[in-house]
């Protein structure tokens, strides 16, 4: 259904959607919220303090004075209770002085902050008691949103799509089986996702999804594996030389992961079938050289082969340090041709010219290598670098075209072995457990606003010594709904800080042409400081950029925050990770001690996991490009489990699904299947 089916939304609001990736209402129901907002019951102001959000209850205890400073207006007024007083502030909301008559009782809900010893709430919303009586306890939704999109329309266009559409919530598990794994019902499910009335309905709700999503990922997985099981090897290699001469050339020397992890690579590629591989290796554990090794390996055998990354940036990386890579012995056979979205159509055509005749035989690319147009002359490898964010679509979308290549997938998702070989099911693991021995350690420091005066200090330093840094936000834009720091106005403030020094901005809402254009210039070293969404966390390579600075540090996973300091660290220079916590709650300091005192990415992800427990709100992923909208690997151990026992089961008394009571799960899956196919051809 289009969303301008809908009640109250026209074709403006409609775009503002589009924007955030939403086109239907099939989309819009699975726009999940990223946290929740609770409304508490209210306090007493004896009990406010500075930088908390609360709902407070409290006698208007002073007339209500209206002032107009140059182009605002300004409401102020003051309640009492007889803990204290609380000073309240509108600024260009001149109606709200009608409501607020002194001697009445009502209650108010903002943030709180304190200046000279007096505490103060900007733009509180106002309840009377009985209105607030009806939402309190309750948690409404907070959703990423666009400027000009409120929070409010959005969960009006969620409600009326519920309503509007009741196709959207299909069960498609059977009865029993939903019982037997104590699951929610998947109406239920998605409507208490958007509205849960408690935490506990919030929690079946996310777990449900969590569920569908690792779920239906490893039917596809044993699908699609199945389909190719018992082939021999189409693509047979010889070892060869080439691979033990560049080793020799590089700079450094690789460690005994690497070592070990190559031998397995190279024994797959000339073994009796098909190679399909995981590679798991910490941030930094030098995983780029095995495949480029792999890539090598095939040319030598007269092979083509391919290496996809999750983004344009990582990709082009990828491709000249290949192109460098050229200078050493050892690398004369290698062909290496790059080929992205964002390429001008002649480029273009000259790259899918080469690849189709073979004069190229190394290609790098994001997925823009397996759409249609492209056509390999015998590609017998495909590696996908940060297996995480592709999942099964390559896979499915290869083998359509030719004899199944190797496969091989890089990830530096810490997940432990055994929950990996439920979720990626047969696929052989190696692990690359050895950091390069020389890397200085990383420096941390976890600390809070109060810090911001010395971390400019710090960084006016560092940028003096040549070096480069990135500022992390969680946020794009503001968001009238989440107090966070966001890229645009913390650009605005560096740059006002270090008039000269360039400052870009890169997001996941920029096209891949600028975010490109962007990242190249942080590559050369023109723009040296970076602000950025969580779009650089994935695999970047910047050995200059010796600060991550992190704002909101909080509002991350660890791993996501461990793999963002994987940014840092790279080259010879002593890096610094500065995490900046914007709340001050024992559970967010604990956390984000875990990160200061430990680099191991595996460890983290455990000990968040115990931390986090099971009674987390604010699990909900803000990126739109990861595999997984809730299901999180590293603190979902116990239902992917449950995922993939019942995944074993179902494949095993029913494998194509023909049963009457897979009917639906078969339709499901088949959606499933297509709709990866369909992301890859777009
Ligand atoms: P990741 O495993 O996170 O993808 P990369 O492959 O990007 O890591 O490697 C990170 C950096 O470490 C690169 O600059 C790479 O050249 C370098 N590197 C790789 N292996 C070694 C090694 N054995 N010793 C020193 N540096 C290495
Ligand atoms: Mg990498």
């Amino acid at each position: 259904m289009k969303l301008t089916e809908l009640k109250g939304i026209g074709p403006k609001t409609e775009e503002l959607f589009a924007k955030l990736g939403v086109f239907s209402t099939k989309d819009l129901i699975r726009y999940y919220p990223i946290s929740y907002d609770a409304y508490d019951s209210p306090r007493a102001i004896g009990s406010l303090y500075a930088g908390m959000r609360a709902a407070v209850e409290g006698i208007i205890a002073k007339n209500v004075v209206v002032r107009n400073v140059k182009r605002l207006t300004i409401v102020t007024t003051e309640i009492s209770d007889p803990g204290g007083r609380l000073v309240l502030t509108w600024f260009n909301a001149p109606f709200v002085a009608s409501l607020l008559k002194k001697g009445s009782r009502l209650i108010f809900r903002g943030s709180v902050r304190e200046k000279n010893g007096r505490l103060y709430m900007d733009h509180p919303e106002i309840f009377t008691p009985e209105k607030y009586g009806a939402v309190e306890n309750t948690l409404v939704p907070v959703y990423g949103l666009t400027k000009g999109l409120s929070g409010k329309t959005v969960t009006k266009a969620v409600c009326a799509a519920l309503e509007a559409d009741s196709s959207l919530l299909n069960e498609y598990l059977p009865e029993t089986s939903m019982h037997l794994l104590g699951l929610a019902d998947e109406a239920e499910a998605i409507r208490n996702i958007h509205f849960p009335k408690t935490a506990e309905d919030f929690q079946k709700a996310r777990e449900r999804l969590a569920f569908d999503e690792l779920f239906l990922f490893i039917m596809a997985v044993r699908t699609l594996k199945a389909r190719d099981e018992e082939q021999p090897n189409y693509w047979p290699m010889k070892k060869c030389w080439e691979t033990e001469e560049l080793t020799d050339a590089l700079p450094f020397e690789l460690t005994g992961a690497q070592k070990r992890v190559w031998r397995e690579i190279e024994g797959d590629l000339s073994g009796h079938k098909p190679m399909s591989r995981l590679i798991q290796g910490d941030v930094g554990s030098g995983k780029t050289i095995l495949a480029f090794f792999a890539m090598l390996m095939c040319a030598v055998n007269g092979y083509q082969s391919a290496l996809m990354a999750p983004t344009e940036v990582l990709a082009k990386q990828h491709y000249e340090k290949l192109c460098a890579l050229k200078e050493k012995p050892g690398t004369e056979k290698l062909a290496p041709v790059l080929l992205t979205g964002s390429m001008k159509a002649k480029e273009k055509r000259e790259a899918l010219q080469k690849i189709s005749s073979g004069e190229a035989n190394t290609v790098i690319g994001t997925h823009a290598l397996f759409q249609e147009a492209v056509v390999y002359k015998n590609l017998a490898l495909v590696i996908t670098d940060e297996q995480h964010r592709f999942g099964v679509r390559q896979r499915q979308a290869m083998t359509e075209k030719c004899d199944p290549p190797h496969t091989m997938v890089m990830s530096a998702t810490p997940i432990p072995r055994t929950l990996g070989v439920i979720f990626y099911g047969d696929l052989d693991i190696s692990l690359v457990d050895e950091l390069p021995k020389t890397r200085l350690p990383i420096k941390n420091a976890v600390v809070d606003n109060t810090f911001r005066q010395k971390a400019m200090r710090f960084f006016a330093g560092q940028l003096k010594e040549g070096r480069q840094i990135y500022v992390i936000c969680p946020m794009i834009e503001e968001n009238e709904s989440i107090e966070a720091a966001n890229v645009t106005d913390t650009a605005a403030a560096l740059r006002k800080e270090f008039p000269g020094v360039e400052v870009g901005k890169l997001h996941g809402r920029m096209k891949a042409e600028e975010k490109d254009r962007i990242m190249e210039k942080f590559l050369n070293g023109t723009i040296r400081i970076l602000v950025s969404t969580t779009v650089v966390e994935v695999g970047v390579d910047v050995p200059n950029a010796t600060v991550m600075m992190i704002e909101n540090a909080e509002r991350f996973g660890l791993a996501q925050l461990h793999q963002l300091r994987g940014r840092v660290g790279r080259g010879s220079f002593q890096s610094y990770c500065i995490f900046m916590a914007g709340e001050q709650s024992e559970q967010a300091k604990k956390r984000l001690e875990i990160l200061r005192t430990s680099d191991n990415g595996f460890e983290i992800a455990e000990k968040d996991f115990a931390l986090r427990g099971p009674g987390d709100l604010l699990g909900i992923r803000q990126s739109g490009d990861a595999m997984f909208r809730i299901a999180d690997l590293t603190r979902d151990a116990e239902i992917l489990k449950t995922a993939g026992a019942y995944a074993a089961s179902v494949m095993h008394d029913d494998p194509a699904l023909i049963f009457s009571e897979h009917e639906l799960l078969r339709a499901e899956m088949e959606r499933y299947i297509e709709s990866y196919e369909k992301t890859i051809t777009i």
